[in-house]
């Protein structure tokens, strides 16, 4: 243990208990543009600590936000069929569950992305605010008539809301709370701008689907903390804040949805608390050994991959990539995989097509590629979409083409 030692960013206790040490890795979502291939490519340490006074499991934050989230963001959410769904059957859900109404109800979301939830609100005619920091997403919410604040969430911006009337009546954010460095910031602004009978919800990936499935590709340098529901309520808890219900989801290959309010807030805490906390201490999320196995698996699906890599190679057989997503990335770059071995990555989003991977350096190309160069395999990166993906991109069959999925264990089929 040196001075370099991190910090919980929680509970502020020495990390000394180290999970897994992922190597050197680009930011992944730093897609390179042709002119930047032949520059310099900075590479961080991606290591996560687990935290053994309050289980956070974490990685040490290396770039600063602004760094991470710049104006290049590529990340739209609209630009996935099934998340757009999701987000469709969450407001009717919420409208009902809450009696939430155009005239009473002021809705709030946190990490806003392109307005890919908040239109649906906004079609029935809430009065919605996105907060996003990321100024192309922003644009395109405004596009569709989601009023976006550019800003980092935390306690400062909640307070300035709250004085001027914002307080929310359902406060949301997906997909965020992993994200934050300063999550006492971020937790304690929640608590700011919340109504006193308002409802937060949140969704996030499930520390113990992470675990269970062997997800260590969603493990980047933008994903701060890997949030267990029993963790995630002491957080609340420091804050003001009681974690009433909780909901399973099948997003992202395995997230929860906790629904919070004021300590003192009218809601009664439900069994489904009880019973996941039961879950998630049979499974061993509050034990050190599960974090320990855990490494082992990680270190298998890298063997897999490169010698399934090198196998295709071997035998005179293209493998091209499907999705540009950020956790291809980790997984790419921990398997050393290059251009060599995946001659280029399809993806959907023009924002992404025309640049390159980060570390691997794979050129994105559009899904129409694959219909031209007929790879014999399609590596589904992210393997969470595999049915959708898998189904649009049925085409491949004509040729003998396969899918290969990555995660949890490498799979053709
Ligand atoms: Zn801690």
């Amino acid at each position: 243990m040196t001075d370099a030692t991190p910090h919980c960013r929680f509970c502020h206790a020495l990390l000394t208990e180290q999970v897994v040490d992922l190597g050197m890795h680009p930011l992944s979502n730093g897609y390179l543009t042709a002119e930047q291939l032949g520059e310099h490519e900075s590479r961080y340490p991606l290591c996560v600590y687990l935290c053994t006074a309050c289980f956070l499991m974490q990685i040490e934050a290396v770039e600063t936000r602004d760094t991470i989230f710049d104006a290049n963001y590529a990340y739209f959410s609209s630009y996935s069929t099934s998340f757009l769904e999701h987000a469709q059957r969450y407001v009717a859900q919420m409208i009902d569950r809450f009696s939430l109404t155009p005239e009473q109800s002021q809705i709030v979301e946190v990490a806003s992305n392109d307005g890919y939830l908040l239109q649906y609100f906004h079609g029935r005619g809430f009065n919605v605010l996105g907060i996003e920091p990321t100024a192309s997403t922003a644009k395109a919410a405004r596009g569709k008539g989601v009023e976006t604040l550019e800003e980092f969430f935390g306690e400062t911006l909640a307070g300035g809301l709250a004085k001027a009337g914002r307080q929310a009546d359902l406060l949301l954010g997906n997909n965020v709370l992993a994200h934050v460095p300063d999550i006492n910031d971020f937790v304690a602004g929640l608590k700011r701008l919340l109504k006193p009978s308002g409802v937060i919800t949140m969704e996030f990936p499930h520390l113990l689907q992470l675990i269970d499935g062997n997800q260590f590709d969603t493990i980047y340098h933008e994903h701060f903390s890997y949030l267990s529901f029993s963790t995630v309520e002491r957080i609340f808890k420091a804050h003001g804040l009681t974690l009433f219900d909780v909901d399973e989801l099948p997003t992202h290959g395995g997230s929860i949805r906790i629904y919070a309010c004021h300590a003192d807030g009218p809601f009664t805490v439900g069994d489904s608390v009880a019973a996941m906390q039961a879950k998630e201490c049979s499974f061993g999320l509050l034990d050190r050994d599960i974090y320990r196995n855990f490494s082992q698996k990680v270190q298998t699906v890298g063997r897999e991959l490169k010698a399934f890599l090198a196998d295709a190679a071997a035998a005179g057989k293209q493998v091209a990539a499907y999705g540009a997503a950020a956790k291809g990335n980790t997984l790419l770059n921990y398997c050393d995989v290059s251009s060599d071995a995946i001659a280029f990555a399809v993806d959907r989003n023009p924002h992404k097509q025309g640049r390159y991977l980060p570390g691997s350096h794979i050129p994105i190309l559009a899904p129409e590629q694959v219909w031209q160069t007929k790879p014999e395999y399609l590596l589904i990166l992210p393997w969470n979409l595999r049915d959708e993906i898998s189904e649009q991109m049925a085409g491949i069959r004509e040729w003998g083409g396969e899918f290969v999925v990555p995660i949890p264990r490498v799979e053709v089929f």
